[in-house]
């Protein structure tokens, strides 16, 4: 199921293993590969957003 396009993951670059994860009463992206997990969120856009900004902050390049 993809509603918006997610970044890749920022911890191991996967891009087709990202998926939307639900707890109780909040979501979140998590990672399939590297089963990092984005942000809990009240909503699943939320969510994505989140991801998508830490994916952001993390691939500024290291040096
Ligand atoms: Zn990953």
């Amino acid at each position: 199921m993809t509603r918006a396009a997610l970044l890749p993951c920022p911890f191991c670059g996967e891009r087709q293993t990202s998926t939307i994860a639900s707890d109780v009463d909040c979501y979140f992206v998590r990672c399939e590969d590297c089963l990092a997990e984005g942000p809990p969120e009240d909503t699943l856009d939320e969510a994505m957003v989140a991801w998508n900004a830490r994916a952001e902050i993390a691939t500024t390049p290291r040096r």
